[in-house]
């Protein structure tokens, strides 16, 4: 049989291919927030409770609960002299000063490039500045921050929906910074959330210079190494997706700040929590599907997701190159001692 040439030809299937961001997923601060949760569990035995989610991810959360760590929003929740982890996210001076009032043992999760925002604005403070604190309003990790100012002494009336500290003022946007007041404009400096959208906060921090042109900077950016290579890294492979896949659950900043920027490069982009939440039909007529992850979501969350791609007809998958991360931090001091005197 020879081929008709006058019969029509058959469409060719849509080639599907997965492309992966590199870096993406775990950082520092997370592997290390949840390594802590996990000695603490298996030195001193469940329960453990850890204030707030240790970091922003249900899925991280729901298997350190399984394995005996409770979760809670407030100290007052948990009783006398028991052992607590703070999350990556940090906390305020009040909530530090209440912990050892109820004599409780904590183990600070905290990351440590926040806790590096937390000495910066200390210091600022203590040079007499007030500060401009750039980050999501509620945000766990600015309530953190804008809670390292205790003091009334600028009179200079706080954020009304972050009740902690004084002299310290959030913006979010521009025009936060246009209808911003302060109380000597000569003597102010900001700040930013590490997990913020580098452009955005770009945005932001021009329109503070614009208005208030002797305002210190930090001396080293406030947004993270892990949030911006992961950043970097959508927008390198943005450039070659019809689609963007970001695995990381709701309340993860840096996961909802990846979808954004896949989103500002022209890019039809979602975040999903694992797999369930995938759409086939968002795989219409798509050719090249970019997947990353936040940094507070686990790799088997991003195979999942792969697997899933696979089974709706995304064929080849190829891992970018990135930028290689080597950061790693030391567990708190109290909790390795805890550890080592245990194996004595
Ligand atoms: S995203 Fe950045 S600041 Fe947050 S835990 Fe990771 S390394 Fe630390």
């Amino acid at each position: 049989m020879t081929d008709n040439p006058s019969s029509p030809a058959l469409p060719l299937a849509p080639v599907l291919d997965i492309l992966l961001a590199n870096p993406r997923g775990f950082c520092a601060g997370v592997d290390r927030a949840i390594i802590i949760v996990e000695q603490a569990l298996e030195k001193f035995g469940a329960p453990i409770y850890v204030r707030h989610e240790v970091v922003h991810n249900k899925f991280v959360v729901d298997v350190l609960r399984a394995k005996g760590a409770v979760f809670i929003e407030e100290l007052d929740e948990i009783p006398t002299g028991s052992t607590v982890i703070f999350s990556a996210h940090g906390v305020s001076k009040a909530v530090r000063a209440e912990a050892e009032v109820r004599g409780l043992t904590v183990f600070d999760a905290t990351c440590p490039l926040v806790t590096k925002v937390h000495i910066e604005v200390a210091k600022m403070r203590a040079a007499g500045m007030e500060i401009i604190m750039i980050g999501h309003k509620g945000h766990p990790e600015v309530e953190g921050t804008m809670g390292q100012i205790d003091d009334t002494k600028t009179g200079a009336d706080a954020v009304e929906s972050v009740p902690v500290g004084k002299g310290i003022y959030l913006v979010e946007t521009p025009d936060d910074v246009a209808s911003l007041t302060v109380m000597n404009p000569q003597k102010l400096a900001f700040v930013t959330q590490t997990t913020l959208s580098m452009d955005d906060a770009a945005l932001v921090i021009h329109a503070l210079k614009a208005k208030f042109p002797q305002i210190n900077a930090p001396k080293s950016d406030d947004i993270c190494y892990a949030t911006q290579n992961r950043q970097d890294a959508i927008k390198i492979m943005a450039k070659d997706c019809d689609l963007v896949i970001i695995v990381g659950s709701p309340n993860s900043s840096n996961s909802n700040r990846l979808r954004e920027v896949a989103e500002n490069q022209g890019v039809e982009a979602y975040m999903i929590d694992n797999a369930s939440f995938l759409k086939p039909e968002w795989l219409s007529g798509k050719h090249k599907i970019g997947v990353s992850a936040g940094a507070s979501a686990p790799e088997i969350l991003v195979k999942e997701v792969i697997e899933k791609l696979q089974t709706l007809g995304a064929n080849q998958v190829q891992e970018l190159q990135g930028v290689i991360e080597s950061v790693v931090f030391q567990l708190p001091r109290n909790l390795t001692n805890a550890i080592s005197t245990a194996k004595k």
